[in-house]
């Protein structure tokens, strides 16, 4: 159970510059910045092996102006991205942070490409939705492992200390928020208290927190939960105890692309790229490119709570650069036909109302027309033999509520005071997705981890070198 202690006057078994609780993204990004910055920071993570959700990730990152688009001649700004994210969000999410997001993103990107030796790329092939410019950033595997991994590479090559295995409990504070520690509990049972001169807490959300989500996100209490089962809620939990500011907390992401019953996530290029989704009955339900994440809760709305993605051999060449596309047809999730009806009858939907919205699909692209939902479909996108159709349910990613914080990742309290040395990034942080599933763009989660980690890493150094 993770509480608040306030005015804590007992002996602490260490004192560290800077305490970061949670080695995902923006736990280690923002040890790297504090590093950089000439801080030392200690990382409590409760797993033995750093992974966090980021772990669970394609490890794809938005980014806006960087090296790598002006090598592939696309062009793009900081504030097309800002407009972007806004234009999700519905203009809901905090502009000042969005923009400080937004400028920070292409550094990031660079630093750990130059500094950290991380392979980015572009990706070309596709893009997601909403982004008006392709600016997703991955490593060669496409694997957010690999992220976590070269990301646990470069600070330990950097010397930072990643307390494995050691789950941060109590949280000690005096009465006007300052936090002078906190304790951890290591898996044989022992405890131990480490004093701290600023704390970053990156330990994600509370997605796999069951009565939070009852709470907060009723409509996803009975989803799969796809994230880490790590993400308890502590941030919130502290959070609340220490009279906090919380915003969004109904809002997450989720994806209605999860290949059932094997749980693997099939990539919504296979969407992007001139695919559809129809339910058991063989019928369209909605837009789906409107975005992933609101797809979740149309998913589960639909009968049995399952849909079907539909593409073809074309797109499926484009999907197999991920390594969970390649697994899911390992697994045996893919049902391949060479014709409307074959694919119909392996799916054992009806025929005549799966034929019939196959057809309306196609004759819009071929004509580059809107269909009945508001989709636009393109004539280069029609689809060829083999057909290609695999089973899919709706899952919650993360949660996209937290603490409240300004533009360096300090929490603020319900006053819009700031707390004078307790910092958040990533899922820990409010999200820049607004108030609901909807308002989530694609890389969301990863851009505000890694570039607030960044952001969270350098100002808890300065404030300690001062
Ligand atoms: C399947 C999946 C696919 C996704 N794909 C993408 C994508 O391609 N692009 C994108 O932008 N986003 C994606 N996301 C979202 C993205 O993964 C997250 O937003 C991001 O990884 C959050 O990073 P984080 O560092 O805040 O949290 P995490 O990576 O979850 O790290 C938090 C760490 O804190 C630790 N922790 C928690 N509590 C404690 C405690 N009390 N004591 C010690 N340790 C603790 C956890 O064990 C964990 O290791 C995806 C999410 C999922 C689940």
């Amino acid at each position: 159970m993770s509480t608040v202690e306030f005015d804590h006057v007992g002996e602490w078994n260490a004192q560290v510059p800077l305490l970061i609780i949670g080695a995902g993204a923006a736990g280690l990004c923002a040890a790297l910045a504090a590093k950089a910055a000439g801080v030392d920071a200690v990382v409590i993570e409760r797993d033995a092996v750093p992974s966090g959700s980021t772990a669970l990730s394609a490890g794809l990152i938005p980014a806006a102006g960087t090296r790598f688009q002006r090598a592939k001649g696309i062009v793009d700004s900081p504030d097309r991205l800002v407009a972007d994210i806004q234009r999700k969000a519905r203009g809901e999410a905090p502009p000042a942070l969005v923009e400080a997001i937004a400028r920070g993103s292409a550094p990031l990107i660079e630093w750990l490409a130059e500094r950290h030796a991380l392979p980015f790329e572009l990706i070309e092939n596709f893009n997601y939705p909403g982004h008006c410019a392709l600016r997703m950033h991955g490593l060669p595997s496409r694997t957010g492992r690999e992220l976590i991994d070269r990301l646990r590479n470069a600070a330990e090559l950097s010397e930072i200390v990643v307390l494995t295995g050691c789950i941060a409990k109590t949280l000690f504070a005096q009465k006007n928020g300052r936090v002078g520690g906190i304790e951890i509990a290591r898996g044989n049972g022992s405890r131990e208290r480490i004093g701290c001169n600023a704390l970053i807490l990156a330990c994600n959300g509370y997605g796999s927190n069951s009565e939070l989500i009852r709470r907060f996100i009723p409509e996803m209490a009975d989803a799969l939960y796809f994230g880490h089962p790590g993400n308890r809620g502590d941030a919130v939990l502290w959070g609340e105890r220490l009279d906090a500011e919380l915003a969004c907390l109904g809002a997450y992401q989720g994806h209605g692309s999860i290949a059932t019953p094997h749980n693997i996530l099939i990539t919504w290029a296979v969407i992007m790229e001139g695919g559809f989704q129809v339910n058991a009955q063989g019928r369209r339900f909605c837009d789906e490119t409107c975005g992933y994440s609101e797809q979740a809760a149309e998913v589960l709305r639909q009968p049995s709570g399952i849909a079907w993605d539909i593409f073809d051999g074309r797109i499926a060449v484009v999907a197999r650069q991920f390594e969970d596309f390649r697994a899911a047809e390992r697994a045996g999730a893919m049902l391949v036909a060479d014709s409307v009806n074959g694919l119909a009858a392996r799916m054992r939907v009806p025929a005549d109302s799966f034929a019939e919205e196959w057809r309306n699909v196609e004759v819009l692209k071929t004509r580059g027309a809107v269909d009945r939902y508001g989709r636009r479909f393109s004539a280069e996108q029609l689809l060829q033999p083999p057909f290609f159709a695999v089973k899919v349910t709706g899952a919650l990613f993360h949660s996209q509520g937290g603490l409240v914080i300004d533009t360096t990742g300090r929490v603020k309290r319900k006053d819009g005071s700031l707390f004078p040395n307790l910092f958040a990034a990533g899922g820990a942080a409010v999200g820049i997705s607004g108030t609901t599933a909807a308002g989530y763009l694609s890389g969301n989660g990863l851009l505000t981890a890694t570039v607030l980690g960044r952001l969270a890493g350098q100002a808890a150094a300065k404030l300690i070198s001062h």
